[in-house]
């Protein structure tokens, strides 16, 4: 058997390798390396497959949240509220814009954002909810459009785990996660399921006028050369990193059906064990005919395949499953509002009583697109000889 990994680049880089050093090649051969056409060229692509007005790359998915913070307008002081539970990058972009971060507690199914806690959240200096569609699950983005359009909330949707899901927005359309809101951001981190060999990141919009305002932001606030009409950044994705990206958009779709059949095999897997909650998948979107084996629905794009285990240790299972060369992660173990540089005296255990819990009983198993049959069901086996022996 293979070695298993978290993440196998490598063996997926393998199929693809003659068109991205031909790629490689035609960008050194161009010197064309910041703003060629291949950044222009995937940045339409990426378009057309989103079903969205405007993409901005830009160089990595942290920029592209606080780009699109600063495109909206937000003010020091104008609170945006966020999920407790979900990487750093999230919360420390609204910190530093001097904004303040209002985090609030997640759904014991989807670990998404819950609806309820951002209406109790809202205060009249609320300017902005962010979404995180976590482990590649959509959050609830109806409520959570009614709540923004109620309240005249921004809605900045962090979709750097959930690039490729669609949602069902009403009878007949389906739509991209991360085009459903005012802006959503992207990151093509080389782990993500959409992914380059080096940073990279991308803003997507609708709205002409924001996007014109985001495109001055990611090149110094310039919109005509050398007039600096607001402050901004220097955010580029490079033409090495869109070419990488050009080869892989087409297979993304495929790579997702597989990390979706990946999950399946697990799930089937752990069938009937107590100690063991499955990923729990939005079905009442999906198509008609949804059941967690459809072949169509692609509402969960399995960044991560997350367990929650039941009565007993976690960190024993992460150990044993070590032992046995298997790699976990822990996604994530601190929630952040009890992060040093997050902490607020506004917040009350009360509130986070899911995330509180999560970080105590969550464990992602490896996910990617190059699992094969013996490697799963190894992985299945450890965890199930595991949870039987306690
Ligand atoms: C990866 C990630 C980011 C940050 O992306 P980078 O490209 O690493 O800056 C932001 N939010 C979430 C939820 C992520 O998973």
């Amino acid at each position: 058997m293979k070695k298993i990994q978290m993440v196998d680049l490598k063996g997926q880089y393998e199929k693809i390798k003659d068109q991205v050093q031909q790629g490689f090649d035609n960008v050194l051969s161009s010197t064309a390396f910041i703003n060629g056409p291949e950044v222009h060229t995937f940045q339409s692509e990426l378009e057309e497959y989103l079903g969205v007005k405007h993409v901005i790359p830009c160089a990595n998915g942290t920029d592209a949240l606080q780009i699109a913070m600063m495109g909206l307008g937000l003010q020091p002081g104008d609170e945006v509220i966020t999920a407790d539970f979900t990487f750093a990058a999230t919360v420390e972009v609204i910190a530093l814009l001097q904004l303040t971060p209002v985090l609030v507690d997640v759904l014991p199914d989807t670990f998404n954002i819950d609806p309820d806690a951002i209406e109790k959240a809202i205060t009249p200096k609320t300017k902005a909810i962010v979404p995180v569609h976590l482990f590649g699950q959509i959050a609830d983005m109806d409520r959570i459009m009614e709540i923004a359009e109620k309240h005249q909330l921004f809605v900045i949707e962090d979709n750097a785990q959930g690039i490729g899901s669609s949602y069902q927005v009403n009878s007949e359309t389906r739509q991209k996660t991360g085009t459903i809101g005012h802006v959503g951001s992207t990151s093509f981190f080389p782990s993500k399921n959409l992914g380059c060999y080096g940073d990279g990141g991308a803003i997507f919009t609708n709205d002409d006028e924001l996007a014109h305002t985001i495109r001055g932001i990611v090149n110094h606030g310039m919109y005509t050369r050398y007039h600096h009409d607001v402050v901004g950044v220097n955010s580029r994705l490079d033409s090495l990193q869109a070419t990488v990206l050009r080869v892989k958009l087409p297979h993304l779709d495929s790579y997702n059906q597989t990390r979706r059949q990946v999950a399946n095999q697990y799930t089937t897997a752990f069938k009937g064990y107590e100690a063991i909650i499955t990923p729990y998948i939005v079905g009442n979107k999906c198509d008609t005919n949804h059941k967690t084996t459809c072949k169509t629905c692609d509402c969960h794009v399995f960044h991560q395949y997350t367990l929650q285990v039941k009565n007993i240790d976690r960190d024993q299972l992460v150990e044993y499953l070590n032992n046995h060369d298997i790699p976990c992660g822990v996604y994530y173990p601190i929630p952040l509002h009890k992060q040093k540089a997050y902490q607020d005296e506004r917040y009350q255990e009360k509130d986070f009583t899911i995330t509180n819990q999560l970080v105590t009983n969550v464990i992602s198993l490896p996910m990617h697109t190059e699992l094969d049959n013996d490697q799963i069901e190894f992985i299945t086996s450890k965890v199930i000889e595991f949870i039987e022996g306690k």
